[in-house]
């Protein structure tokens, strides 16, 4: 094996897990020395937000739970004012991607320490990346304040999130991981992680299909969050991530869903030019082929296959091919506009790569 030139540097908040890690949530807040947490959640899980709050007790001042999906500015903002209002020293995220999103924007204003409680498996926690929207724009950037100080693990919270949602969330955190097989800023660990999470993530599928509440396979599709997230937080992301970036911020499609679908076409596109990575991925999926292993694997797990399922319009398309090569950026294979226009008519009709 001929190992590429590489820099690391490991910059990752500690990790609490296993079953009932929540408990564990006042003692961890106790060793950073934060006694005023703003917990963070969704109008959808404010009720485990108030849970949580009253498990700090005196160590929570409050729950803002206005969490949305691509951290709408006014919610950020709303959410920093209650910070300040309520003099809280730290936020304690609770929830999936958009929460998570929510604490880091909150940390990137106040300067904050935030802690996060993940119950999806978007992986959001292990990164120092950050977004905000703003009348339909998202920036996006890279700051270590947002990175979480610790993260609690803990499967049981997330038991009753519905098997589609998970089915997606899981495909969403295998794409972070397929991207870090081929990424330039890739490494050796990096690549171990990836191949791992993949197999993990590709395992809990069928099981949590089975019954949603095997706690064991619970386990295991965070742990899978948990590796491919890290994977995310540690490279540069490619095509795949760009696609549902744009996907997702200018044609208003479901995040994870976006995902689901892109992955097995941008993995087909970049399949001539990242031979390895490619095997690493049919590997960890024990398919003949990773592009139409990952098609397989959402599909026979009832996530969507095109474009035009979730809600994109056959008239965007060019736009999206137009919007997807405005930037360069690194990726394996060149980004050639017929060639991405192609891709999306793929991703569009849900054509299984060959
Ligand atoms: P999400 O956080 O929007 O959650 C989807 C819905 O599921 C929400 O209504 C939420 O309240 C609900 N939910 C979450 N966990 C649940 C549970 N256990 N039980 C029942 N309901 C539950 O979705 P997501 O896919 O986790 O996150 C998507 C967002 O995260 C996107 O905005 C994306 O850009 C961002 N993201 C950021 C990074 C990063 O590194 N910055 C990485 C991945 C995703």
């Amino acid at each position: 094996m001929t190992v590429r030139d590489f820099v690391f540097a490991a910059r990752l908040p500690r990790v609490v897990f296993g079953a009932g890690a929540l408990r564990r949530l006042p003692d961890e807040m106790a060793a950073l020395g934060l006694t005023r947490a703003l917990v963070l959640a969704t109008p959808g899980q404010s009720a485990l937000g108030e849970r949580v709050a009253a498990l700090l007790g005196d160590r929570a001042v409050g729950v803002f739970a206005g969490a949305a999906m691509h951290v709408p500015v006014a919610s950020a903002r709303a959410a920093c004012a209650e910070a300040r209002r309520l003099g809280a020293d730290s936020a304690v995220a609770v929830g999936g991607g958009s929460t998570t999103g929510l604490g880091k924007a909150v940390a990137l204003e106040t300067s904050l320490p935030l802690v996060a409680v993940p119950t999806t498996y978007a992986g959001s926690e292990m990164t120092t990346m950050y977004g905000v929207t703003d009348a339909g724009t998202k920036t996006t950037g890279r700051d270590p304040r947002v990175l979480p100080r610790t993260v609690v693990y803990d499967p049981e919270l997330s038991a009753a999130l519905p098997f589609a949602i998970t089915a997606v969330s899981l495909l969403n955190a295998i794409a972070h991981a397929a991207e870090g097989l081929y990424a330039p800023d890739r490494n050796p660990l990096v690549d171990a992680i990836a191949e791992e999470g993949i197999r993990i993530a590709a395992g809990a599928l069928p099981r949590l299909q089975r019954d949603p509440r095997d706690m064991e396979a619970r386990g295991d599709a965070l742990v899978a969050a948990w590796l491919c997230g890290t994977v995310m937080g540690s490279i540069t992301v490619g095509l795949h991530h760009k696609l549902c970036h744009t996907l997702g911020g200018s044609f208003d499609l479901p995040h994870a869903e976006v995902h689901a679908v892109v992955l097995p076409q941008a993995m087909a596109y970049n399949a001539p030019a990242a031979a390895s990575a490619m095997a690493r991925i049919a590997r960890a999926l024990q398919a003949p082929s990773a592009p139409a292993g990952l098609f397989d694997l959402g599909r026979s797990h009832g996530a969507p296959t095109s474009l035009a399922e979730i809600g994109m319009r056959a008239a965007d398309l060019d736009r999206a091919a137009d919007l997807a090569v405005k930037n360069q950026y690194p990726n394996p294979r060149p980004l050639e506009r017929g060639a991405i226009r192609a891709l999306l008519q793929r991703a569009f009709d849900g054509t299984r790569p060959g």
